[in-house]
């Protein structure tokens, strides 16, 4: 056995998560399912191992705290600060062990190190019980409930066997009623904390295993509509056709060169198209569309030139070309003070000099877009192989895990100085000195 706050803990606990799975042959634990309980109660033992008293909230997520003093504290005493640390136990289908769960394990492995550490803020731990949306199609469910953004529309939504939202919640045990019991209160929360993988290959690429987050990109996402005719494939010379699949994949090829002059994201992940028979011309093509930027002004201005070409291509080739908006989100920034603390704590586990630390956008959601309504967000990540997520193949380096660890403690930590700028307990005084870790190589870009 390990011992907790080791890189090599945190390790196995990764692993031993992946045994609570809707599959045998892979790794699947959607909201309010059978494995998501018992994730909860694996969580909750290392929880009560680092020093934290447990709770599951009224929307499934599991919680552990301890009181500014160090004791174990359920529930929170109301008006006191309380620092959030943490990410989400749920996955996609088919997934990797580390999204998600890592910066969860990390957070009771920071804990635990800090378990005999007086801090000027109570500190939480917290498992959110969705970020995917796997089951229900809605992502952020957990940390929506957790931030007082639950949206009684939601309780209709069906998974995939036509069990509801609201039905899930009473197999799970909970009352939909009490959903609202979850929202936390903004006077109470110091900020959130989260440690994730990067889900890219920017830390890779750049020899670097750790970064801060600057913003958390929101995503727009249409659905694009390209209407031709549908008529006979061999009746009909190609002057006289007008086909919508052609149509929308000349739209498909000029939305990648508009993205990446743009420097955005942008995807068409899926087609259909009417009426779909092997000797009829396409009449009706639906496609996706999932953009993504550093900036919602670089998105939004993407999008519209998306939306010229469009019209342009529907103008040549004889379609027409309409679109409605599905889900608009705005992109989230990292408070200041978090970004220092998370860049302090780099700088601390890696001996990087404080210019040399990276910042990096998220171009994948997160809880703290969410929790970003109730509190000031922070985010570290950890350098993965290839920038490979949402796959069997997610792999960090143990050394990564290692440095994160000390990272993660020493960001907290950096927090608890500015949260309490005078007096003689200088808490970083009352840390055991981690082990020392060696420097490593770094870059000396910041953006
Ligand atoms: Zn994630």
């Amino acid at each position: 056995m390990t011992d907790i706050g080791t890189a090599a803990w945190v390790m196995a606990r990764c692993a031993d998560l992946t045994r609570h799975s809707s599959r045998p042959d892979a790794l699947e634990r959607v909201y309010l399912s059978p494995e998501h309980s018992a994730a909860n109660t694996a969580v909750r033992a290392w929880m009560l191992d680092a020093g934290l008293d447990t709770e599951t909230d009224a929307a499934g997520n599991i919680w552990g705290r301890r009181s500014a003093d160090g004791a174990p504290q359920r529930p929170a005493t109301p008006g006191e600060p309380t620092l959030v640390l943490g990410s989400h136990l749920d996955t996609v289908p088919d997934a990797g062990r580390y999204d998600g769960m890592l910066g969860v394990v990390l957070a009771i492995a920071v804990a635990h190190r800090l378990r005999e550490v007086a801090l000027p803020f109570a500190l939480e731990v917290v498992g959110f019980s969705d970020e995917e949306g796997t089951r229900f199609g809605k992502a952020l469910l957990g940390s929506c409930a957790a931030s007082g953004q639950w949206d009684p529309a939601w309780w209709d939504q069906a998974d995939a066997d036509g069990v509801t939202l609201r039905e899930a919640f009473a197999r799970f045990g909970l009352a939909p009623d009490r959903v609202g019991d979850a929202a936390r209160d903004p006077a109470d929360l110091v900020g959130y904390l989260e440690a994730h993988i990067e889900q890219g290959p920017v830390l890779e690429a750049r020899n670097l295993p750790l970064g801060y987050v600057t913003t958390i990109a929101g995503a727009r996402r249409f659905v694009l509509t390209v209407t031709g005719e549908a008529r006979h494939a061999g009746g009909t010379p190609f002057a006289r056709r007008r086909d919508a699949l052609v149509a929308a994949s000349h739209l498909v090829t000029r939305i990648e060169e508009l993205a990446i002059a743009a420097d955005c994201l942008a995807t068409v992940g899926d087609i259909h198209v009417q009426p779909g028979a092997v000797n009829v011309i396409p009449g009706r093509a639906e496609l996706t569309l999932d953009l993504r930027g550093r900036t919602d002004a670089g998105r939004d201005a993407l999008w519209e030139q998306i939306a010229a070409a469009g019209r342009g291509i529907a103008a040549e080739r004889g379609v027409a070309f309409e679109f409605a908006e599905t889900h608009r989100a705005p992109s989230t920034a990292c408070a200041d003070r978090l970004k220092a603390a998370v860049a302090d704590g780099i700088g601390e586990a890696t001996g990087a000099a404080p210019g040399d630390v990276l910042g990096l956008w998220s171009p994948a959601g997160h809880d703290g877009m969410a929790m970003d309504a109730v509190t000031d967000v922070g985010m570290l990540f950890v350098r993965c192989r290839d920038g490979i997520s949402h796959h069997p193949d997610e792999h960090v380096e143990p050394e990564d895990v290692g440095v994160a660890l000390d990272a993660f403690t020493a960001a907290v930590l950096a927090l608890a100085r500015e949260h309490r700028p005078a007096g003689p307990a200088e808490p970083s005084a009352l840390v055991e000195p981690a082990a020392p870790v060696e420097p490593v190589e770094t870059l000396g870009e910041v953006r």
